[in-house]
């Protein structure tokens, strides 16, 4: 285990499949020889901002740049900042595993919206019950003392 709670096997396999950063394609290592410049070393990435989520679609190795720069970024939304534009980054540009990411994720937020139409249609069922127990009723638009008439004349 390091200090990510990454596991062994999981980093291992991890710095095995990205070998470039995932999203931006610079070549990474893992150590750091003087000539190396800075910004090429691995740096573990959360793909979704989520730390409980350690699995190897989740975990990935990306470069110091990119890393900073997603920082706590939702992967959509930061995929359309003015730093993967400038450098190219795209939906079609990333690793796969960034791909099927943003599937994800995009099927997550319609299931998310799909809970919350469901919760306000408790909330609003919820309401008419208590309106309901209080006895309170949505004025009739036609009181019982009216009735149509006709005059004959
Ligand atoms: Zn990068």
């Amino acid at each position: 285990m390091n200090h990510w709670d990454i596991p062994d096997w999981l980093e291992r396999e991890v710095k095995e499949r990205d070998r470039t950063c995932i999203y931006c394609g610079t070549q990474m290592v893992n150590q750091m020889p003087p000539s190396v410049p800075r910004k090429a070393v691995v740096t573990w990435e959360h793909i979704i901002n989520d730390a409980s989520i350690v699995t190897r679609e989740n975990i990935a190795g990306c470069c110091v740049p990119c890393n900073s720069s997603k920082g706590t970024k939702k992967l959509s939304d930061w995929i359309k900042s003015s730093y993967c534009k400038k450098r190219g980054i795209n939906k079609d540009t990333v690793a796969e595993v960034v791909k099927e990411a943003l599937r994800v994720q995009t099927e997550q937020g319609i299931v998310a919206d799909r809970h919350s139409c469901i919760s306000t249609m408790r909330q609003v069922k919820a309401i008419i019950g208590t309106l309901a127990a209080r006895k309170v009723t949505m004025p009739s638009p036609h009181p019982r003392s009216w009735s149509p008439t006709f005059n004959a004349t």
